[in-house]
């Protein structure tokens, strides 16, 4: 048996406000005029003066905003790399993302990617990198994903959706400040939130279980149920003990792995574009076999904020349309070995597959 040696993010700054050290932190890490910091903002914050008055650009740095309506591809990192070595005369200083999963995926792949050949596409897998990435920066502006841990950068290529997992996807350089999450709209906040919340029930119902992940998964699954259960936190108290949750129950799955519903979602994401979180929460409610526990406490959960989620979503889908999405789920395997155990293959048939996601 050997054990995974696990990169972890090398500096974290956690606080109300710790925005504001951004710049303190960036300057030592400047090589030069030439050498500008990128920053990627989630869209959402054009024209929010609040947000974007704190990054002081010098020298050519750049704000580049990224949309969100759809996660990000292959194609969209290579064009962004390119336009990079295309317009500065050196590597960067360093790449900043700021806003959700999608965000600091893109700062997460366009960082290693300014420094290995060839496109993105070629990356997607386990340990395909091979040199250290150009120094990035993970800002979450919204809680949940564990993005901000985690050793990968989950992109959309054009044979599959899959992360490029390496040692050196890690960001150097965290900032949690979980006041940039106060004006998450509600339905967003339960969607990536139960992204946290699935991540602990698939990490701690899983047969890859052991101390390490039961550790931070138990912690993070006992601040999601004070969070979406209990009334008795402040705004703020919440917003700061979610922000904590993404970032334990990121590191319960890296030593562990995810299970059904993430299995399921990705098969969602890759045929209609469901995106992340809402996938999750779409499949999540009708895995009772799998997670009785888990999705009884999660309709309590969508109940007490009024979430409805979409139905119907695979109502008019062709047979060769199920197909797809059950050989995306299939191929999952960690996954499902995870959530069944070895003999998974007994277990989930295409056939028991078909009758969750016409249940959609
Ligand atoms: P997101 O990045 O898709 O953003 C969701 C929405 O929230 C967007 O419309 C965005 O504009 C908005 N938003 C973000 N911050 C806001 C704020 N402060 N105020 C108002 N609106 C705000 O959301 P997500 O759920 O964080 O990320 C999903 C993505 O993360 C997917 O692409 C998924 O594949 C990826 N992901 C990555 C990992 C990883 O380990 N790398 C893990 C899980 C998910
Ligand atoms: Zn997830």
């Amino acid at each position: 048996m050997t054990y995974k040696n696990y990169p972890m993010v090398s500096r974290v700054v956690f606080g109300r406000g710790s925005f504001n050290q951004l710049d303190e932190i960036l300057a030592p890490k400047r090589k030069g005029r030439n050498a500008p910091f990128i920053f990627y903002v989630d869209d959402v914050f054009k024209g929010n003066h609040w947000l974007t008055s704190r990054i002081s650009l010098s020298y050519n740095d750049k704000i580049i905003y990224i949309p969100t309506n759809e996660e990000p591809k292959t194609s969209q990192i290579d064009q962004l790399v390119e336009d990079i070595i295309l317009e500065y005369s050196e590597l960067p200083s360093g790449i900043i993302g700021i806003g959700g999963g999608i965000v600091m995926d893109v700062a997460k792949a366009v960082s290693l990617m300014l420094t290995n050949k060839g496109q993105s596409k070629d990356y997607q897998g386990w340990d395909l990198i091979k040199n250290p990435a150009i120094y990035h920066v993970g800002i979450p502006t919204i809680s949940g994903t564990g993005a901000e841990v985690s050793r990968t950068t989950i992109l959309t290529g054009p044979v599959r959706k899959l992360g490029i997992n390496s040692d050196h996807t890690p960001f150097d350089q965290v900032i949690l400040d979980p006041e940039l999450t106060k004006d998450v709209p509600t339905n967003q906040w339960f969607y990536t939130g139960m992204d946290c919340f699935v991540h602990c029930v698939e990490s701690l119902n899983g047969t890859y279980l052991n101390a390490f992940s039961q550790s931070y998964g138990e912690k993070a699954f006992e601040l999601c149920q004070e969070i979406f259960l209990e009334d008795h936190l402040s705004k703020e108290e919440s917003q700061d003990k979610l922000m904590m949750a993404s970032w334990h129950g990121g590191m319960s799955i890296a030593y562990s792995q995810v299970g059904v519903a993430h299995a399921m979602s990705y098969g969602l994401g890759y045929l209609l574009g469901v995106k992340h979180g809402i996938g999750n929460c779409i499949v999540f409610d009708h895995l009772e076999d799998y997670y009785p526990e888990g999705v009884a406490m999660f309709k309590k959960m969508k109940e007490k904020h009024g979430i409805e989620l979409p139905q119907g979503i695979c109502a008019d889908l062709t047979d060769a349309q199920f197909n797809t999405m059950i050989d995306v789920a299939l191929s999952l395997e960690p996954l499902w070995e995870n959530a069944i155990g070895k003999n998974w293959k007994t277990k989930i048939t295409r056939d028991v597959l078909l009758k969750l996601y016409k249940k959609m």
